[in-house]
């Protein structure tokens, strides 16, 4: 197929549709990659933006040697050898081959299961600790929140977690973290942020006893928007940003999701909404690509998501919690309906039954980051009791998260020119998932970053300085 047809026959399509539909409404983005020639390097992230070739890339080959892979791809898990070279992924060898240079790093994985990075698809990395006043840690300052960010960074890494998809934090912060992890100067998994949760005035997100969100405030992890236009300059605020993906929240008008959603693919951005009951129908037809959390819907609406390939991400972790610690879900304007454990666990078995491609993430807001990996895995045992199977549980973790994530041509699985971001448990995880908590090698982007089960840190390797004395 010629590069040059995708973006042709995309030209005649909103042809059609322009003389057919309200302009914008409805329109198809454009796939941005049909613009680029055969072999151009994209980046590595959502917005496929070209960088210069290595970017970002070790000068290291390592070879892990001995363990059981489980590459993602539905194949059962085998015994093999994988090469990195780069930040790629440059061979699967059968056990006793060997084919790389004599300076590589070999890992000895006996014993480990080898696998893809987890991907968890609803983080917030500077949220507060914890709600209310003020307390040590939960100050809201760009620079508390920064390192509330890289804290929680340390906590995926070591979970075994190399990307996350932020779904709203503090201004700036998700995207100097994203850029100072991109570069391989702090270790972390990969951030894809939203920058801040888009939503109507009174929305969720905005509620009093929340996050303090001061409404039009760069620095906030919420704006709010009234009316088309708004909505659609918040989108243009996000990406100016750098923003991979687009999160909006109900409450919002039909009109007002239609143009955010029609903003944001027009920019090559997907969305994704935090919505319920009627939202969940007004999103459908603005036609997100994502909708997140277990909240209310119709059998209507999930035929829809089925039909239109709208990926669910049910995080029923967090709602467990606050079911547990509170008998229910209380005070937000966007919950006024009953939740219960049962009842969402159901809603994900309908989405399930349904069809709807289902992605992890965890939405651990306050200090519950401190809860993983346990709270990672307590995910992936929630969709197994939905109706998935442990090997399923994983593979929605990783090559399904990384599609929904835009990522599926990079990330999610272990196969030849896919970016290296790879795991090693022990045990075998795809049988017992608990084995996810035994962390010991995670590597992302060729780099390792967790050896042993602890932060791998290089000796200081200092520049060259210039030569002062004679
Ligand atoms: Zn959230």
């Amino acid at each position: 197929m010629s590069v040059l047809r995708w973006p042709t026959r995309n030209l005649l399509l909103s042809a059609l549709l322009l003389c057919t539909a309200a302009v914008g409404a409805g329109t198809e983005p454009y796939d941005r990659q049909g613009w680029y020639g055969e072999g151009s390097a994209t980046s590595d992230d959502v917005q496929r933006v070209p960088v210069p070739p290595g970017h970002g890339a070790p000068d290291s080959v390592l070879v892990l040697e001995g363990g059981r892979v489980f590459d993602g791809t539905g194949a059962p898990a085998r015994p093999a050898t994988v090469v990195v070279e780069g930040k790629t992924i440059t061979a699967i060898l059968a056990p006793g081959e060997s084919d790389w240079p004599a300076s590589a790093q070999r890992i000895d994985a006996s014993g480990l299961t080898v696998l893809p990075g987890l991907i968890d698809l609803h983080t917030h990395l500077s949220y507060v600790r914890q709600f209310g006043l003020p307390a040590p840690l939960s100050a809201e300052s760009v620079a508390d929140g920064t390192l509330r960010g890289l804290e929680r960074m340390h906590q995926y890494l070591l979970s075994g977690i190399t990307s996350v998809r932020d779904l709203a934090s503090h201004g700036e912060v998700p995207f100097v973290l994203k850029r100072w992890q991109a570069s391989g100067r702090i270790a972390g998994p990969r951030v894809f942020p939203a920058g801040q949760l888009i939503t109507g005035r009174g929305g969720h997100g905005t509620e009093g006893f929340a996050l303090r969100t001061y409404p039009g405030h760069a620095q906030a992890p919420v704006w709010e928007a009234s009316g088309p236009d708004e909505w659609r300059d918040a989108v243009r605020a996000q990406f100016k940003r750098g923003a991979d993906v687009i999160k909006l929240g109900s409450h919002y008008s039909q009109a007002e999701i239609t143009a955010a959603v029609d903003e944001a693919h027009a920019l090559g951005l997907p969305v994704t909404v935090d919505a319920e009951t009627q939202y969940i129908d007004m999103a459908i037809a603005a036609g997100v690509d994502v909708i997140e959390h277990p909240l209310p819907r119709s059998d209507a609406a999930l035929r829809a998501m089925a039909r239109e390939d709208i990926a669910a991400v049910p995080t029923l972790v967090p709602y467990q919690y606050i079911i547990r610690h509170s008998g229910g879900y209380y005070g937000s304007t966007s919950r006024r309906f009953t939740l219960t454990e049962d009842s969402i666990l159901e809603m994900t078995r309908a989405m399930k039954r349904a069809g709807i491609r289902i992605g992890v993430g965890t939405d651990l807001i306050v200090d519950w980051s401190d809860y993983l990996p346990t709270a990672y895995i307590d995910e992936l045992e929630n969709l197994v009791r939905a109706g998935f199977t442990e090997a399923g549980a994983l593979q929605a973790a990783t090559r399904v998260s990384a599609d929904i994530l835009g990522m599926g041509d990079r990330l999610g699985t272990l196969e030849v020119g896919k970016l290296a971001d790879i795991l090693l448990v022990a045990g075998e995880p795809d049988r017992k998932l608990r084995d996810l908590a035994r962390v010991h090698t995670v590597i992302v982007n060729g780099r390792l970053l967790v050896a042993d089960g602890r932060l791998h840190s290089e000796p200081l390797r200092p520049a060259q300085p210039p030569q002062l004395s004679p």
